[in-house]
């Protein structure tokens, strides 16, 4: 890593992208959140990436059920833009039923999906909802 200075302006090297940058404090090594936090993302074991990128997508989808839950949205086509991001793949929990469609959780938000649709979402008033009905 270079820590060059140029006409009294001090310039250092992005230890991720490379790039020249100002140093604008003593320490700095990246030139970007992004940079730092993609060296850091890159030096994580495998396991704890992966756990990441489940909760990662568990929010994603619990942010996207909430925006339908305050709009009072029922169901939705997954492929409606505003789920975008959306991963039916990932849940918190599932109820099997005898009868009826599986239930799915993202927390306190239970769905079920229907082809390529999201129906019947509802916020549940506690994740112990989910222990009773299960
Ligand atoms: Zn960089």
């Amino acid at each position: 890593m270079e820590n060059v200075e140029m006409e009294g302006i001090p310039l250092m090297t992005c230890r991720n992208c490379g790039k020249t940058f100002i140093r604008t404090r003593q320490g700095r090594l990246f030139c970007s959140d992004e940079c730092r936090a993609a060296w850091h993302n890159r030096r994580r074991k495998p396991s704890e990436r992966y756990r990441m990128k489940v909760s990662g997508a568990l929010e994603r989808n619990y942010r996207l059920l909430a925006i339908l839950v305050s709009r009072g949205v029922r169901s939705v086509c997954l492929h409606d833009p505003m789920m975008s991001g959306f991963r039916p793949d990932y849940m918190t929990s599932c109820v099997i039923r005898r009868k009826g469609k599986p239930l799915y959780y993202c927390f306190d938000i239970r769905y079920s999906l229907d082809d390529d649709e999201i129906c019947c979402v509802e916020k549940i008033p506690g994740p112990e909802c989910v222990d009773r009905e299960m």
